[in-house]
C-alpha cells in the first residue's frame, strides 16, 4: 500500500450535512425536496458527493442511473476515482482475463438490470417507470444498435452468444462516456475522516500526490487483490494467482515448460477458467492437480436467477443465516458454471491431465535452487499432512474483499470497528468479516457509521447475492443513490 507524503488542505471545506441541506431546485421540487437537502453551514446551498472507488460496471451503473435521475430529482454531485482505466478489470490488459473468456452473466444483465425500480417517487408522484425507460439508454442492447451497423440483429440471428470480457468491457466504455461523468484519474491511498466527511487522499498519474477531497459518502467497487494461502511468498516466477496467471508472460513460463505439473487451489469460477484455457492449449503431458475438490456445478435455474434479481420479493433477509450461505455456496462461489463444467467436458481430457484431490493446502515451500519446484503441504482427513511437489502453483481461492481496510487511518478504521461492534485482529479476520457482511443495511453502507460507506462486494449475506457481482447493477445503484437524493417514500 502506498501512502500520500504530504497533507494538503482538502478541496472542499464546505460541511454537508444531511438534514440541513437543500437541494439547488428546491422552489420546483416542491415541500419533500426539504427532507435531505438543506442550507450548508456556510448559508450556501450545496450538494453532497458522492465517491466511488472504481469505474467498473459499479461505478458506470451508479453515473447512468444519477444521469437519468436528474430530470427528475436533486441529485448528489458524482466523484468516481480510478487508478487504471475505465472496465480496466474486463479488457485483459490488466489481469484477471485475457479479454476472451466469454461473460458468465447474460449481457443484458447490464447496468440498468432488472429495469424495476420502484421507489424513485416525491409529492406523491412515482417516476420510477420514467427512469426504468430512461435507463434503456445504457442497455446492451442499445449499445449494439448505436456502435455497429446490423449489431443488434447480428447478435440475436446467432442466437445472443455472450460476448467476451473484450467486448464487456467496450460496452462499458460506451456506456461511461454517455453518462457525460467525468473521471478522475487517481488511486485513493488513504480513507480517512475529517469533520463528518470522508478524506481521500489521491494519487495521480506519476504517482504524485493530489490535494486531498472532502466527500458525503463512499462506494468501494472491485475485487481487492487475490487472496493468499500460508506460506506463499510475496512474489515468485512459479507462483500465480486468478489476476496473474492472465498475464501472457507469466502463462507463458507454464506454456513453455516440459510436462509441467501444476496445482490449482480454488473451486470457483476463476479456477474453472485456468484450468479450461490451459487444457486448451494442448501441453504434452501436461497434469493440473486441483486442490481442494470435488467439483460442483452451479445451480443456474430459474427460481435461483430470480433470488439474485429480486432478493426482497423473496425475502432474502428473513432467511435462515445457514439458508443463505447454503444458496450462495451452491450458486456463487466455490462452484464451476454449468458453461465451465460443459467446456471442460467437452474438451475430453482425462485423469492423466486433470484431476482434483481433496484437502486443504495448509503450507506453501519454495526452492531457493530451482524455481521450478514448488512443496505444498495438503491436509485431507487422514492423520498426517501430505507433501506434493509441483512446477506451478496457481492459488485461485478468491479476492480479499477487505483490503479496502488497509487503506483507513486509524480513525476511520475504529468508527468502521465501533459501528460493527467488532475489533479488527489479523486472526480475527473470518469473524470480522461475517460482522461486517451482517451490518450491511438496506442502501449497502455500514449500518450505524456516518458519514456513509456502501460495500456492495460484501452486502450479499445481508441483502441479497446478486449486489457483489453483475446480476442486479440497476437495483444496486437505486439503492446507494437515493438516500442522497430528494425522493419520498411515497
Ligand atoms: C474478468 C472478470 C470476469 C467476471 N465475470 C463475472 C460474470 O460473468 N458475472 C458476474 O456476476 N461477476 C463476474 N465477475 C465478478 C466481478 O468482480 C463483479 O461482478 C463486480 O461486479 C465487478 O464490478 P466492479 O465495478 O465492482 O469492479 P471492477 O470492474 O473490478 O472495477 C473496479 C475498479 O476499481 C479500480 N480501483 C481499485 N482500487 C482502486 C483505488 N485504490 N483507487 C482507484 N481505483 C481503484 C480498479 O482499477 C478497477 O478498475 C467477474 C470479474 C472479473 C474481474
Amino acid at each position: 500500500m502506498r501512502w500520500a507524503a504530504g497533507r494538503e488542505r482538502p478541496i472542499s471545506a464546505i460541511y454537508w450535512h444531511a438534514d440541513r441541506i437543500r437541494c439547488p431546485n428546491a422552489r420546483e421540487s416542491g415541500k419533500g425536496s426539504q427532507r435531505r437537502w438543506g442550507q450548508s453551514c456556510v448559508g450556501k446551498s450545496v450538494r453532497p458527493t458522492l465517491a466511488v472507488i472504481g469505474a467498473g460496471p459499479k461505478g458506470i451503473g451508479i453515473a447512468a442511473k444519477r444521469r437519468i435521475l436528474e430530470a427528475h430529482f436533486c441529485v448528489p454531485d458524482l466523484l468516481v476515482i480510478e487508478q487504471t482505466a475505465v472496465a480496466a478489470a474486463w479488457t485483459g490488459g490488466h489481469g484477471f482475463t485475457d479479454g476472451l473468456q466469454l461473460l458468465g452473466t447474460a449481457p443484458e444483465k447490464d447496468i440498468g438490470f432488472p429495469y424495476a425500480s420502484e421507489c424513485w417517487k416525491k409529492n406523491g408522484d412515482d417516476h420510477s417507470t420514467k427512469i426504468n425507460v430512461g435507463m434503456l439508454s445504457y442497455s446492451w442492447q442499445q449499445f449494439l444498435i448505436a456502435t455497429k451497423a446490423r449489431g443488434f440483429a447480428d447478435w440475436v440471428d446467432r442466437g445472443r452468444v455472450p460476448p467476451n470480457h473484450l467486448e464487456w468491457s467496450d460496452y462499458l466504455k460506451w456506456a461511461w462516456n454517455q453518462t457525460g461523468a467525468t473521471l478522475t484519474e487517481a488511486e485513493v491511498c488513504k480513507i480517512d475522516l475529517n469533520k463528518g466527511r470522508w478524506e481521500l487522499s489521491l494519487k495521480g498519474k506519476k504517482r504524485a500526490a493530489l490535494p486531498p477531497v472532502l466527500v458525503d459518502g463512499l462506494v468501494i467497487t472491485g475485487t481487492g487483490p487475490a487472496k493468499r494461502i500460508e506460506g506463499q511468498p510475496p512474489s515468485h516466477p512459479s507462483i500465480l494467482d486468478g489476476r496473474s496467471f492472465w498475464q501472457p508472460q507469466r502463462m507463458e513460463r507454464i506454456l513453455l515448460a516440459k510436462k509441467p505439473r501444476v496445482a490449482l487451489v480454488g473451486k470457483g469460477e476463476t479456477a474453472a477458467a485456468i484450468a479450461h484455457t490451459l487444457l486448451s492449449k494442448r501441453i504434452p503431458d501436461m497434469l493440473i492437480n486441483l486442490i481442494g475438490g470435488p467439483v460442483y456445478s452451479r445451480g443456474e435455474g430459474y427460481y435461483e436467477n430470480r433470488v439474485f434479481t429480486d432478493p426482497e420479493g423473496h425475502a432474502w433477509s428473513d432467511w435462515d443465516q445457514t439458508e443463505r450461505r447454503a444458496f450462495v455456496g451452491h450458486t456463487d462461489q466455490g462452484v464451476f458454471s454449468q458453461h465451465a463444467s460443459e467446456l471442460l467436458r467437452l474438451s475430453k481430457v482425462d485423469d492423466s491431465q486433470f484431476r482434483w484431490l481433496p484437502g486443504r493446502v495448509v503450507n506453501v515451500e519454495t526452492d531457493d535452487q530451482d524455481d521450478m519446484r514448488v512443496l505444498l503441504t495438503i491436509k485431507a482427513t487422514g492423520p498426517d499432512p501430505v507433501i506434493n511437489n509441483f512446477n506451478f502453483l496457481i492459488v485461485s481461492t478468491g479476492f480479499q474483499s477487505l483490503r479496502f481496510r488497509e487503506f483507513m487511518t486509524p480513525l476511520a478504521a475504529a468508527a468502521l470497528d465501533e459501528a460493527i461492534q467488532c475489533q479488527w485482529t489479523p486472526d480475527g479476520q473470518r469473524k470480522y468479516r461475517e460482522e461486517l457482511e451482517a451490518h450491511i443495511d438496506r442502501d449497502l453502507s455500514v449500518r450505524g457509521l456516518r458519514p456513509r460507506l456502501h460495500l456492495p462486494m460484501l452486502a450479499g449475506f445481508a441483502q441479497g447475492p446478486g449486489f457483489p457481482n453483475l446480476s442486479c447493477l440497476g437495483r444496486l445503484s437505486d439503492r446507494i443513490l437515493h438516500p442522497y437524493t430528494d425522493a419520498t417514500d411515497v
